[in-house]
């Protein structure tokens, strides 16, 4: 069972050498893998850090079925809580590094009656830990741009204060508009040269619809490679026929596709989106705030709950979903220098275990979490 231990030398940050028998000289701190598993650090390329009630009291589930019920049952309890984005954004960003992630990418919302406040919050956040984790803001408009006057000029400021993509969300079923929220979406990311992430959670044809939108202006701005559909359950829900159409336009515009495999509704087909050429990633998304009790920032997990609702069960496949949490993240991320050879940050977490899928199935505790070639967590403890 299982391959030939290695040593890896690491200096500066980096992977410096790879090879059996490397001895440690008195002058440099060894850690011993002592046999597991080494993963490249986990990619968590959805999560709404500035949301969560991580670390508060239990607070039990309030909102109704829709999403415009959960999007008001947030409008109430942020005025009622009065939560710090910042402290709520640290409580969740040490649990996910104890839990092996390196890279993320959050939605931050924006909104008229919050302004800019959720997004400085998160760029506090993120800069107090930015040794420990690399991270991509998504200026968020979850109450919807067009619906909302004013929030568009909010949008264009949250980009130019330092957010990386412009998000949107359900053209049709939120903003009534689906032509007009894209353009203005779009606009923004030209202006700034940013990317775009779009929640699409409108089913079936109307969001293949969307998808064919959102392709002729990621075509048009020449936007390849820099535009994520984030859940796009449409595609799991259409026809055969339909699939591999909306596939082919997602691939050859190159359009990625993230999904966290959601427990209540159709979600995309990970093996033949890869197959078609979309490159596919994962997230948490929402974790313990007002649109569901679930989630722990696990990204071992998430390759499980990817795996277990694909109906994967050989090696390959598990492997595959395990991919997705790792290299599919870190490819829509643009993270550079990502992964395990030669050259490449020390981003990498050791778990016990025999095989790659034994450890998706078990979600082991993280025996040890490196980033930058510095050790961040030990035994699943964050230790920064
Ligand atoms: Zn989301």
């Amino acid at each position: 069972m299982g391959a030939a231990a290695i040593d890896l030398r690491v200096e500066d940050g980096v992977i410096a050498e790879i090879a059996t028998g490397l001895a440690a000289g008195p002058e440099v701190a060894a850690e011993d893998g002592d046999g597991q598993l080494l993963l490249p650090g986990f990619v968590d390329a959805h999560m709404h850090l500035d949301k969560t009630f991580w670390g508060l009291p239990w607070r039990p589930h309030q909102a109704g079925p829709l999403t415009i019920d959960k999007i008001e049952t947030e409008r109430r309890l942020r005025r009622e809580l009065d939560i710090s984005p910042e402290d709520q954004a640290i409580k969740l960003m040490r649990q996910a590094i104890g839990k092996g992630t390196t890279h993320i990418r959050c939605h931050v919302d924006i909104d008229t009656e919050i302004g800019l406040a959720n997004l400085e919050g998160v760029m506090a956040a993120r800069e107090r830990l930015k040794d420990r984790l690399t991270m991509q803001l998504v200026a968020f408009p979850q109450s919807g741009m067009l619906v909302s006057p004013g929030a568009a000029e909010l949008m264009d400021a949250a980009v130019e204060m330092g957010a990386e993509l412009v998000g949107g969300i359900d053209p049709s079923i939120i903003e009534r508009d689906p032509v007009g929220h894209l353009d203005g979406i779009f606009a923004i990311a030209e202006r700034h040269g940013a990317g775009v992430d779009i929640h699409l959670h409108e089913p079936g044809a109307l969001g293949g619809f969307a998808i064919e939108l959102i392709a002729e202006r990621t075509r048009a701005l020449g936007m390849g490679g820099k535009v994520t559909v984030s859940h796009a359950f449409c595609l799991g829900m259409v026809d055969r026929p339909t699939f591999e159409t909306l596939a082919g336009l997602l691939a050859v515009n190159g359009i990625s596709i993230m999904t966290h495999a959601p427990g209540h509704v159709a979600f995309p087909p990970i093996k033949p989106l890869r197959e078609a050429g979309v490159m596919v990633c994962s997230g948490s998304d929402n974790i313990r705030d007002s649109w569901g009790p679930y989630g722990n920032a696990d990204m071992l997990e998430r390759a499980m709950l990817l795996g277990y609702r694909s109906n994967y069960r050989l090696d390959p496949d598990i492997e595959t979903a395990l991919d997705v949490t790792t290299f599919g993240g870190a490819t829509v991320m643009g993270a550079e220098g990502y992964g395990l050879k030669v050259g490449c940050h020390a981003d990498f977490v050791v778990v016990p275990g025999d095989a790659l899928a034994e450890a998706v199935v078990n979600r082991p505790p993280r025996s040890l979490v490196v980033k930058g070639g510095v050790v961040v967590a030990r035994n699943g403890t964050c230790l920064v």
